[in-house]
């Protein structure tokens, strides 16, 4: 059995082609809720969603996100009903008092569905309004996401890190904002002076039972994807027993992509290798590329990093185990 901690990019990358090296029936992922917001009173969960759609050999494999060849008649008609209506794009929240009250899931990353932000396909807009509905017949963000796993007929177990709300929260010089508002609205632009992951989040059974195998910290965003998971209650502590073993989102210096460099120095790590080992201290092992220099006090394994198709997934998979198998 195998653990992975994903995000919504890196980890899946490498999730892709892993099935030859880690079989799905003995794979678990974990994944980030701190990016989930509620759109016009549904749960979004990009992360989740992702390994959902991938799992269900359905997600858009340009984006790496939402549902491949999805239409977007809804959200079209959102738009040209607000142009109609005068009605500002936002992103829009809701009034503070309404971000305390109601659903608890939905704390805190709650907007309005008015000319919504973020573009969501009618398919993936389908899975919001079925999670949103479980949760309001009292079913668990576990339970939901087992039942839409099921549905999209993925092998792996996805499990979301925690039942409880987490929002990952940028506070940049014009104030504090979701990450989703600071990436997707202002598609990362705003200066970044820390870095908050708001409420007060435990581990669930199902999580921390995972956490009891080898664990996979794939290369993700150090900060805004595993960040908001050692914030949860117990994840840290569970990670510390178990071997694990951290892919490097970096070439030395270099990020892949996204904003993880401008994240690191806001909550004071060097954006680098050697950065995401200091924020790392209960990795074992990393893989690292081979053109990445950087001189670790840990065991490391050094493959081609880039993981653009499903065989380079495949190579840095087997590079995994490698490491895996060094400090198991
Ligand atoms: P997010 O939820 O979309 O932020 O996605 P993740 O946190 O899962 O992944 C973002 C990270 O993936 C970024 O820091 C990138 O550097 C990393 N990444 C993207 N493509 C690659 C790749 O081909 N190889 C490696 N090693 N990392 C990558």
């Amino acid at each position: 059995m195998v653990t992975f901690l994903s995000g919504g990019t890196g980890t899946p990358k490498l999730l892709r082609g892993a099935d030859g090296v880690f079989p799905p029936a003995e794979t678990t992922v974990v994944c980030n809720t701190g990016d989930d917001v509620e759109l016009a009173g549904h749960l979004v969960c990009p992360d989740v969603d992702t390994v959902l759609f991938l799992g269900g050999d359905e997600l858009d494999l340009d984006t790496w996100w939402g549902i491949a060849d999805d239409s977007t008649v809804t959200d079209d008609e959102l738009h040209a009903l607000a142009d109609a209506a005068g009605l500002d794009g936002g992103p829009r929240y809701l009034p503070d008092e309404q971000q305390t009250t109601g659903r608890r899931i939905a704390r805190w990353r709650r907007f309005s569905g008015v000319a919504e932000f973020m573009l969501i396909g009618d398919r993936d807009r389908a899975v919001h309004l079925t999670r949103t509905g479980l949760l309001d017949e009292g079913e668990s963000l576990t339970a939901v996401t087992r039942t839409l796993a099921d549905a999209f007929d993925v092998s792996w177990e996805i499990l979301p890190m925690s039942d409880d709300p987490v929002a990952s929260i940028v506070h940049t010089p014009e104030g504090p904002m979701h990450f989703q508002e600071f990436w997707v609205g202002h598609e990362g632009e705003p200066t970044v002076e820390d870095v908050e992951f708001r409420g007060e989040p435990d581990a669930t059974d199902p999580v921390l039972t995972a956490l009891s195998e080898p664990v996979v910290v794939g290369p993700s965003n150090p900060v805004t994807s595993i960040g908001p998971m050692l914030a949860v209650e117990g994840i840290e502590d569970a990670l510390r027993e178990t071997p694990v073993v951290a892919v490097s989102p970096f070439v030395e210096d270099e990020v892949f992509s996204g904003p993880a460099a401008k994240l690191m120095e806001a909550v004071g790590y060097d954006p680098s290798t050697a950065g995401v080992a200091d924020a790392y201290d209960f990795a074992d092992a990393f893989v690292l590329d081979t053109e990445d220099g950087t001189d670790l006090d840990r065991p490391v394994v050094r493959t081609d990093t880039e993981l653009g198709t499903e065989s380079d997934a495949r190579r840095v998979a087997e590079a995994v185990d490698d490491a895996m198998e060094a400090v198991s």
